[in-house]
């Protein structure tokens, strides 16, 4: 009985910790709102990096014809061909998916694009046979490529570094659009990268180069800014992006005149897309734990507070800190035995198992006896523990839905979209009645863990709309963006291509 009561006091101290009161999760807004305004105002000037992306132009549903993506940006690379038609109409026509060979993701930047270019090569040839593809000597293609890039334009930018595995040291520094030009010409695919300096591009234009077609990549994209564009495509009225999956990322549409740390930027539409690398926000604000401690100085980049965010929410985390917290009740508890060394096993137990868990809902919890036997190597644990561990998983994947709901809120604060500003900012469509009506507002939002696991999903979006308060709640919009990383930016290099 003692023995029992000490491990519910286990999880109820966690529980105190992972607190997510209204109160706390505004001081998260505000604190994502300040950190915003740091990020845009200088280099370093906060953990958000802020990224610059260039683009200004995001598709809008008037965009015609075949477009092509390269999506590199995690285990799998894809090469796909989209074709857009009249009244949004979007068929995906020719879509290779291949998984990137592991030694090639820790080799050198040369065999690494030339893996791609190859690829693209054999995507181009086999098109060349296919009968629904009109006669096009030039070809329009985003690039997907989802790590941290430096740009300095739409289609050029330097990597600052490598995440998710990858880890190509000759690379790091060095600008992407370059590397990818050199392997296509020495495989003779004739490109042209379009912000790339005349004098260049004539070099590069030499006659070495059997000219196959010409390939323009016009934008880099990040996944998250894909999403965006997918969003934007549907709806215009979509203002930010938030994809929430192994990892955990952000970006929105900024003022460029709010952009301070890069003065004199003009875009035709007077904003930017910002990529906001937000799975490195940090705040004091944060409910943190000593599990979470723990769980960062394990990790392979220790490093106090290093992607604080994103290890609170995101799916590569949750199920760990699940497990931290079972190890820690099990010290209390006869019942786990020594059997129990699986236990120690830092991310035995992944998201997708957690959420099983979870969401259990047969009266004796079977799921979650099969998952703790199967997994775990802990058998016969009895139904009113098996009940503790659900709460455990709910009190971690509450905490994480609700800090993301606080930094989609953080946004639209900043972006004078949620409420606060007083003036309810904003314009009709038709122009008329602009005060005192608030602009519908939609954030585009993607990943295995909102998508794919309801709970989570039903926390965020109670929370957001528990945030903003019910007068504005109604007016905001989160909407499922799928596929953005490889149909998004297909779209962006449609709307940045040049009319023919
Ligand atoms: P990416 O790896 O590019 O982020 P996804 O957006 O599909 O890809 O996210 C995959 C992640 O989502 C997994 O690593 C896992 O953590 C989480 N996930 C996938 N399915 C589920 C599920 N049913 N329940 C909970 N989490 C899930």
């Amino acid at each position: 009985r003692r023995k029992w009561n000490r491990m519910v006091g286990v999880l109820g101290e966690f529980e105190e910790g992972c607190s997510t009161s209204i109160g706390r999760l505004r001081q998260v807004v505000d604190a994502m709102d300040v950190e915003m305004h740091a990020g845009l105002a200088s280099e370093g000037g906060s953990k958000l990096k802020m990224l610059l992306t260039f683009i200004d132009n995001l598709p809008n549903g008037n965009e015609k014809g075949n477009y092509y993506a390269l999506d590199l940006g995690g285990t799998n690379f894809r090469i796909l061909r989209l074709q857009l038609g009249d009244e949004r109409s979007m068929i995906l026509r020719h879509d290779v998916e291949q998984p990137i060979p592991p030694a090639l993701m820790t080799s050198t930047s040369e065999d690494l694009f030339d893996f791609i270019a190859s690829s693209l090569e054999q995507f181009v040839e086999r098109e060349a046979n296919s009968s629904d593809l009109p006669l096009v000597k030039r070809r329009e293609l985003g690039f997907t490529f989802s790590f941290p890039v430096k740009q300095t334009s739409v289609s050029s930018g330097i990597l600052i570094k490598w995440t998710k595995g990858f880890s190509i040291e000759d690379m790091v520094g060095k600008d992407v659009a370059e590397c990818l030009q050199q392997a296509m010409i020495k495989r003779g695919l004739d490109m042209r990268v379009a912000a790339l300096r005349k004098d260049e591009a004539l070099k590069f234009n030499l006659n070495l180069v059997k000219a196959i077609e010409e390939i323009t990549i016009h934008v880099y994209v990040n996944d998250t800014v894909g999403t965006l564009a997918l969003g934007h495509y549907h709806d215009e009225d979509t203002v930010a992006a938030v994809i929430i999956g192994t990892g955990t990322n952000a970006c929105y549409v900024e003022r460029t005149d709010a952009i301070i740390k890069c003065q004199g930027l003009l875009t035709n539409s007077g904003g930017m897309v910002v990529n906001m690398e937000w799975g490195n926000f940090w705040s004091s604000h944060l409910p943190r734990t000593s599990y979470d401690v723990d769980l960062d100085t394990d990790s392979p980049n220790p490093n106090d507070q290093a992607r604080g965010f994103e290890k609170m929410i995101s799916g590569m985390y949750l199920g760990d800190i699940v497990r931290r917290v079972i190890l820690s009740m099990s010290h209390e508890l006869d019942i786990f035995g020594d059997v129990a060394s699986s236990l120690l096993v830092p991310f035995i137990l992944r998201t997708p198992l957690m959420a099983v868990m979870h969401e259990d809902d047969s009266p004796d919890l079977r799921e979650v006896a099969r998952i703790l036997k199967d997994t775990l190597k802990i058998p016969d644990v009895p139904l009113k523990v098996r009940k503790l561990i659900v709460k455990v998983c709910d009190v971690v994947t509450r905490r994480a839905a609700r800090l993301a709901a606080a930094g989609i809120v953080g946004i639209l604060k900043k972006i004078g979209r949620d409420g606060s500003s007083g003036i309810m900012s904003g314009r009709t469509k038709n122009g008329g009645e602009s005060s005192g009506k608030m602009r519908r507002t939609v954030v585009a939002i993607e990943g295995g863990l909102y998508v794919r696991y309801s709970m989570f999903r039903e926390y965020l979006n109670e929370a957001v709309a528990e945030i903003l308060g019910e007068e504005i709640a109604p007016h905001v919009i989160l909407r499922v963006s799928e596929d953005g990383s490889g149909i998004g930016a297909a779209l962006l290099a449609a709307s940045h291509s040049s009319p023919s």
